[in-house]
């Protein structure tokens, strides 16, 4: 059997794939915490064998694909910065191999979830696409002529460190004005908090928007608009025929989208002489990344 892994800011989260093409579902699936991002790389990659090994329960691994919250190299061995994970130039790859016993493939999360989509979800056979997928921060990944750009390092996509206000919030990578600081689960905790004086996790805030709490849903028109508004500038430079929104925050459908979509069209010129391309959720939703590391590691192995 194989495995697939994403590592992200929160959890680990690991499935199973069974089925093909609009058959494809995940057959089952584990979740672990993430240790932090002050933990050592061995408590991660702890946490990851875990993870795999409760969806194995007891049967050989043939393979495991990692997706990783972060920059991965282009040959797809090391993991060398995650803003929200303590890996640096960690030669993951092999590292996991080692304490699975069998092979491991890695690449960068939204990457993964865009093989998801493309091989059986909403981007099958679209040809030009991006994705973007808003959890803890923003993932993004790139489709031109129906693959995944990889880039000169591999390192292509990472939309979530494009600055969009100078000198704005701090961001966990070292810069300020990072777009997900403006829209991402940790956007829609510090709205909650000013506006609540208390914690709220991503879960219990939209727990709230969908019972129609004014304050929660205002919180994701607030991360929906940045959202568009992101998305426009992309729009702008690739001209894609989709846009598809994947990652936790998204679970939460049109609440998200809605305003994603009156953000685009608000901040991108010429709307009256071009097509704008939809802006619709990922099919594999929060675990499009593991389901797309998953495939990768079945096409290799
Ligand atoms: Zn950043």
């Amino acid at each position: 059997m194989y495995v697939g892994v994403d590592v992200g800011g929160t959890k680990v989260l690991a499935v199973e794939l069974t089925g093909e093409g609009d058959d494809l579902v995940v057959a089952s699936s584990a979740q672990v915490p993430m240790p932090g991002r002050s933990a050592s790389d061995a408590e991660v990659e702890a946490a990851v064998v875990q993870a795999a090994l409760e969806v194995a329960a007891g049967r050989p691994v043939s393979g495991v694909g990692v997706a990783a919250a972060g920059l991965v190299d282009r040959p797809g061995e090391r993991v060398r910065f995650g803003a929200h994970l303590p890996w640096r130039d960690a030669p993951v790859r092999d590292r996991l191999a080692e304490r699975i016993g069998a092979p491991v493939v890695l690449d960068n999360d939204a990457n993964c979830a865009a093989h998801a989509e493309l091989a059986a979800g909403a981007l099958r056979g679209v040809s030009s696409a991006l994705l973007i997928t808003v959890g803890t921060g923003i993932g993004g990944a790139v489709v031109l002529d129906g693959r995944v750009v990889r880039g000169a390092n591999g390192m292509a996509g990472e939309f979530g460190h494009v600055q969009v206000v100078p000198d704005g919030l701090a961001c966990e990578c070292g810069l300020r004005g990072c777009w997900e600081q403006y829209c991402s689960g940790r956007t829609l905790e510090r709205v909650m908090r000013v506006a609540l004086g208390s914690h709220l996790d991503g879960r219990e805030v939209e727990a709230l928007a969908r019972a129609g709490d004014p304050v929660a849903r205002q919180a994701f028109a607030t991360v929906g608009t940045w959202l568009g508004v992101g998305i426009a500038g992309l729009v702008s430079s690739f001209d894609p025929e989709k846009v598809v929104v994947g990652g936790g925050v998204s679970a939460v459908g049109d609440l998200l989208l809605e305003p994603a979509r009156r953000g685009l069209v608000d901040a991108i010129q010429a709307t009256a002489y071009r097509d704008l391309p939809p802006v619709v959720a990922t099919r594999f939703g929060p675990e499009a990344g593991a389901v797309g590391a998953a495939l990768l590691m079945t096409s290799r192995g």
